[in-house]
Order: C-alpha cells, then sequence, then structure tokens
C-alpha cells in the first residue's frame, strides 16, 4: 500500500502526517481531530473547500 501526505483540513489543526491509503484514496481521517485529510503533493483533485477570501477570524 503507498504512502503519502496528508493535511488536515481543519484550520485550527492542520496537523500534516504520513498516511497508508488505497490508490484511489484522496481523503483520510485526521488522527488528532478526526477531520477529514487531503491528500498533498499532486493530486489531480483540487479541494474544494479552500478557505473562502471572505472568511473573517471571530
Ligand atoms: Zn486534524
Amino acid at each position: 500500500m503507498p504512502v503519502y501526505q496528508f493535511q488536515c483540513t481543519d484550520k485550527n489543526c492542520g496537523l500534516q502526517e504520513p498516511v497508508i491509503v488505497g490508490l484511489g484514496d484522496a481523503t483520510a481521517i485526521c488522527s488528532r481531530c478526526g477531520d477529514l485529510m487531503l491528500r498533498l503533493g499532486k493530486d489531480p483533485f483540487t479541494p474544494y473547500y479552500e478557505t473562502p477570501k471572505n472568511f473573517e477570524e471571530a
């Protein structure tokens, strides 16, 4: 099984870690916060939930 570097999509977590995944898997679950993780590096899938440009910290 291949190992890919993943990054947590939770902006308060942001954990990056290598994850062993199947060939077609583009996502994983964060081991720290349980949120969705995205595969880094060359990837045909573009994140569709990047931080909105108008996002404002409360
Ligand atoms: Zn996380």
